[in-house]
């Protein structure tokens, strides 16, 4: 590599998101060459981005020619053509953050800085990639900046959305289902229609079955002649019909309106319903250990795949949308044989009992619920300390692990408080007998919860041992850990 570029490139980013940045653009330029000069570099090109919607994705052309969705950059995909084409060699920059805040931008970066081996500064000595340990920094970093920015637009979206429903309520808009036009007063029969979809979708029914049943029944929605899904599902989903006032994301307390669900029954449909999202619209759930079960060798879940008439296996597909590996199967019956059994076995334990007493108490979500709130506010804060460089990059990641950690625990707490049918096997007096009379959609919720509070997400099935016989072989299932990839 060449060690004293004769026309390195200047990249200074104008950033939307910090206010009286005492790094403008005229700073980190000079700041910038103060560093060329000291390295011995002769600077070259420069280029300045102005980014004002730096999270804001577009389809772009890529260096190596194919297209992908990225954050639309012209300097900087200029930039990276310069580095291709040799017009420069070399960058510096004020500060990683300046550089990348999309990790897919620094994965492109990464790509023509290693094809052209340039070197790369920056004034805070964030971001270097001459090395794997160096690039591994630079991926972290940019995770994390990546990671406050996000939370930063959502925080925003969710204030718009916030500010949008105050605008529209009592203002004369559409009126809200549930509610007469003062968004106030209950309109009991469609109340009534809410509480009882509420209670067939945490029975297990679907949504797409549940509109047809309503509007069999004459119930109509506000706006249209029928229901629909997403009609349906947003009428469940809004923290409005459990009386709720949402602000900044955070439920703050009740709402002036009265409630059509409980807000116990309310947080049970968002889990039932998020549940569903991650699998698709399917028909009935048939073979339970969907999405309990992993590729040891990938690590995706393994989905059910038919084999014969009555014989399913669960296989790492590998199928352009499914994206696996393609070399795990497991024979479906045996794995569900084996789940079963170990699942059993913890129902009996009495440690298992007692914690799932805690986590399908009410009290156990609430504190859950608190501790969710606090580890996130915490998991904000470091990363405000790390960006104003209060703490190193090294603090930050260990620190991060461990609330990771906890949080994996506490929304894990949360999610168990919640499946109806879960929370009646668990409670049953011989839950192990319970467990085996459930639906398969109620053995894979329960699965879940009792796995959750143990901080398992499922089993990780590795490959076949050929020196064993053919016979189904258990010792393939090991437990996974929540917080495994
Ligand atoms: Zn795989």
């Amino acid at each position: 590599m060449k060690t004293s570029p004769n026309k390195a490139a200047l990249l200074v980013r104008i950033s939307d998101d910090r206010e009286g940045d005492a790094a403008g653009v005229n700073r980190q330029e000079r700041d910038a060459r103060a560093l060329a000069e000291r390295l011995g570099w002769t600077v070259g090109p420069i280029f300045t981005e102005n980014d004002t919607s730096a999270f804001k994705r577009r389809m772009v052309t890529l260096p190596d020619g194919s297209t992908g969705l990225r954050v639309v950059r012209p300097q900087f995909r200029a930039l990276l053509e310069a580095i291709r084409v040799g017009q420069v060699d070399g960058l510096v920059a004020y500060h990683l953050d300046r550089v990348a805040r999309d990790p897919r931008d620094l994965e492109d970066l990464i790509d023509v800085v290693e094809s052209v081996r340039i070197p790369v500064e920056t004034v805070t000595g964030s971001l270097r990639l001459s090395s794997d340990s160096e690039i591994t920094m630079a991926r972290i970093g940019v995770a994390i900046a990546n990671q406050s920015s996000r939370d930063t637009s959502r925080r925003i979206r969710r204030k718009q959305e916030e500010l949008a429903e105050q605008g529209r309520y009592g203002g004369g808009g559409a009126r809200r289902y549930g509610y007469d036009r003062d968004g106030v007063t209950l309109i009991p029969e469609e109340a009534e229609v809410l509480r009882y979809a509420a209670q067939r979708v945490l029975e297990g029914a679907s949504l797409t079955g549940l509109c047809v049943e309503l509007d069999q029944q004459g119930h109509r929605p506000v706006k249209a002649e029928r229901w629909s899904s997403k009609t349906l599902g947003d009428q469940l989903r809004s923290a409005r019909v459990a009386g709720l006032r949402v602000h900044r994301g955070e439920v703050v307390g009740e709402a002036e309106w009265p409630a059509i669900l409980d807000r116990e029954t309310w947080e049970a449909v968002q889990v039932a319903l998020d549940g569903r999202r991650v699998e698709g619209a399917r028909r009935e759930l048939s073979h339970w250990l969907s999405g309990l079960l992993f590729c040891g060798l990938c690590g995706l879940p393994l989905p059910a795949n038919f084999v014969r008439e009555g014989m399913h296996r669960y296989w790492c597909h590998s199928g352009r949308s499914k994206g696996g590996c393609g070399k795990i199967a497991i024979h479906g019956p045996g794995a569900e044989q084996e789940a079963e059994r170990q699942v059993v076995a913890y129902l009996s334990r009495p440690d298992v009992a007692d914690r799932l007493s805690e986590v399908t108490s009410r009290r156990g979500a609430e504190r859950a619920r608190a501790d969710l709130a606090e580890d996130e506010a915490q998991l904000r804060e470091l990363s405000r300390m790390w960006a104003e460089k209060a703490i190193t990059l090294d603090e930050y990641a260990e620190a991060r692990r461990i609330i990771q950690a906890r949080i994996e625990g506490a929304k894990a707490v949360q999610l168990a408080q919640v499946p109806e049918a879960a929370r009646r096997v668990l409670l049953a007096g011989d839950p192990g007998a319970a467990w085996m009379a459930q639906e398969p959609r109620a053995k894979r919720d329960t699965a879940r919860v009792l796995l959750g509070s143990l901080g398992y997400k499922g089993w990780a099935v590795g490959p076949h041992d050929k020196s064993k016989a053919r016979r189904f072989d258990a010792s393939r299932m090991a437990l996974a850990d929540l917080g495994e990839k």
